[in-house]
Order: C-alpha cells, then sequence, then structure tokens
C-alpha cells in the first residue's frame, strides 16, 4: 500500500512509500482509513522542528477516522465493520503520576501515532484496541478525523479551563482549532469574541456563522475598546490563544478581566517576549495544554454527536495523499481551514 513515511531524521525526508499492508496483532486493530487530517506537527515532522520523540522510518499522520477490517486476539472494543477513530497516544507506562491519574497525555514514555509508530497517512493503519473510540451513529467519518484536534480542544477549555455560562472568552486565531474553541466555549455557555488580522476575513466570517458574538480584525480595529464595551470595563472571563502569536498573547493579556483564566493553546515554535507582571498584577490564572486524555476525546465526541460542535464544515480540501506536498504546501500558505489527505487514493 501506498503510505506517507518519513524514512529519516533531518528536515525533508519525506515520501511515498510502497510498503506492507500492517497484520492485527493480538490486543491490535486494523483499520481501512478514510481521511487523515493534516496537523502542524505533521509539518514540524516534516522540517524536523519539534521536540516530541519520532522514530523514523515511520508512518506519520494522526488525525483519521475509518473502518475496522480486522482485530487481533482479545479485542473487546470493537468489531469488524465498526465505524471508529483512535486516540494518538499508542503507549505510555501506564505506572507514573499523570498515567495513574488519566493524565497519559504528559506520560514521559508516552510514544504517539505518526510519530513513533505508524499512522495514517496510508490506507491501513493498526493501532491498540484501547484506544479506540466508535463513532456514533450521527458523527461522519470526515467528522471523526476531526476528533483528535477537537479532543486537544476540549483538553484546553474543558479539563483545564472553568468556562462558566454567561462568561465571555477571547478565541484569538481563528484557524480549524480557534474555530472549534469558540464552539467548546459556546457549548459551554460562554459568549465568544473571535480576533484574527487582516489575513483572516474569511476565517472570521465562518466564526461569525459558528456562533461568534463578535468578531475583530485586531490590525484594522480596537480589541481593548470593543472588550471595554461588551463587559462594562472588567474584561473577559477566559481567554484561549490558538494563535500562537506573542501579539495575540499580548492583547489577551491587556483585555482579560482580574482573576480571569488564561489558556495558552497555539505553539510559538520558539521563546517569545511576554510581559509576565501582568500575571501578578491581575492576578490570572494561566495554564497551557499539551494533547488529550480520555475524558477529552468522550467531550469532543459528545460535542459533536449533539451537533453543539459543527467540524465538516472546517475541512476545506480533500486530496490524495499522493498529492501531500501540495497539501502541506496550501496549510504553510494558510489556504483554507482544515486541509485533509485521502490515503485510499
Ligand atoms: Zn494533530
Ligand atoms: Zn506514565
Amino acid at each position: 500500500m501506498k503510505a506517507l513515511v518519513k524514512y529519516d531524521k533531518g528536515p525533508g525526508n519525506m515520501e511515498i512509500r510502497d510498503i506492507p499492508e500492517p497484520v492485527a496483532e493480538p490486543g491490535q486493530v486494523k483499520i481501512e482509513v478514510e481521511n487523515t487530517g493534516i496537523c502542524g506537527s505533521d509539518l514540524h515532522i516534516y522540517h524536523y522542528d519539534i521536540d516530541i520523540p519520532i522514530n523514523p522510518p515511520v508512518v506519520t499522520g494522526h488525525e483519521f477516522a475509518g473502518t475496522v477490517v480486522a482485530v487481533g486476539d482479545g479485542v473487546t472494543s470493537c468489531a469488524v465493520g465498526d465505524r471508529v477513530t483512535s486516540e494518538t497516544a499508542y503507549s505510555y507506562c501506564g505506572s507514573c503520576r499523570y498515567c495513574r491519574s488519566g493524565f497519559y497525555n504528559l506520560c514521559n514514555s508516552r510514544r504517539t501515532l505518526g510519530y513513533w509508530y505508524n499512522g495514517a497517512f496510508a490506507r491501513y493503519t493498526v493501532v491498540p484496541g484501547d484506544r479506540i473510540h466508535k463513532l456514533p451513529q450521527s458523527v461522519s467519518l470526515k467528522a471523526g478525523a476531526t476528533l483528535e484536534p477537537l479532543a486537544c480542544v476540549t483538553h484546553a477549555a474543558i479539563d483545564l479551563t472553568t468556562i462558566e455560562p454567561g462568561d465571555w472568552a477571547l478565541v484569538s486565531g481563528p484557524g480549524a482549532i480557534g474555530l472549534m474553541a469558540l464552539q467548546v466555549a459556546r457549548s459551554q455557555g460562554a459568549r465568544v469574541i473571535v480576533a484574527g488580522t487582516s489575513i483572516d476575513a474569511e476565517r472570521l466570517a465562518v466564526a461569525r456563522e459558528l456562533g461568534a458574538e463578535h468578531v475583530i480584525d485586531v490590525t484594522a480595529e480596537d480589541l481593548a475598546a470593543l472588550v471595554n464595551d461588551l463587559t462594562e470595563g472588567r474584561g473577559v472571563d477566559v481567554v484561549l490563544e490558538c494563535a500562537g502569536s506573542p501579539h495575540a498573547v499580548d492583547a489577551g493579556l491587556r483585555v482579560i478581566r482580574k482573576q480571569g483564566q488564561f489558556t495558552q493553546i497555539g505553539l510559538f515554535g520558539k521563546p517569545v517576549t511576554i510581559d509576565f507582571e501582568r500575571i501578578c498584577f491581575k492576578e490570572l490564572k494561566v495554564t497551557g495544554s499539551l494533547g488529550s486524555k480520555r475524558s477529552s476525546w468522550e467531550s469532543a465526541i459528545e460535542l459533536v454527536a449533539s451537533g453543539k460542535v459543527k467540524t465538516e464544515q472546517l475541512v476545506s480540501h480533500e486530496l490524495p495523499v499522493t498529492d501531500w506536498k501540495n497539501a502541506f504546501e496550501l496549510f504553510e500558505n494558510k489556504s483554507g481551514l482544515k486541509l485533509m489527505l485521502r490515503p485510499g487514493e
């Protein structure tokens, strides 16, 4: 079968290769992949500038859904014909303090699908049976392939942030993750302002369609004035920073209220300068987030199944896996929203 393989360490070193179909060993599930989303981290694997262990040659891709075609001995989580997706935490130690408290996303020994183990930019992939989540009837395979990034968002916005009904939330960065964060915040009862820049006009229009109370291009309008107006000078209760931009962090720290919660979701990819002292003067609660855990997946699936979060319309491109270079370029040029590769084509 064709697979997009990172065949060596270092920048580049990725190509379509013909590799043998994987086999489901005891405890494993073999899935015929329908769609696999391109994640920012796939680009980092390509450029080799990410701090997550990689084990080349490895098939990349970790945001996927598909149909079970074989189960190994002892698998009870699913059966042949089930529509499923899989968590990406392929293996972890199971005994450290993080694993024991359910935060296996933080385990030092965590090894990830598409980084360490062969992933889903291939027609078939094999995963451990107990990482499987079955898709409810109302969740399409396309939406199923968005559950991994959505689980990262629910981890940040639900597991690690407390949003109260009626809260004002600022989401900065209206990419696919930001547009998921908008909807997750709304599902918790927040009123949401989505902030972007002059290149985000189309994305901000989508944000409005998806229920943002206000959208703002911060290069043309005054965010602080808008927030002042809406909150009677108090500031927003929650900031979900999805842009990974120091400007967005600075803006968020200015318009957040005292004792507000600031959650960093976007990655900067480099050290940045931030006025950290604002955290003291406002007694802020600041957190970051990394990946997802079981509860984040359960929330993500429930939100999509109930229609509270719509992710299918975030998928702007579906290309055959052989077109990966073109798709990676589109991603880097910020064209479209969520790009997917179809490994069967
Ligand atoms: Zn991802
Ligand atoms: Zn562990």
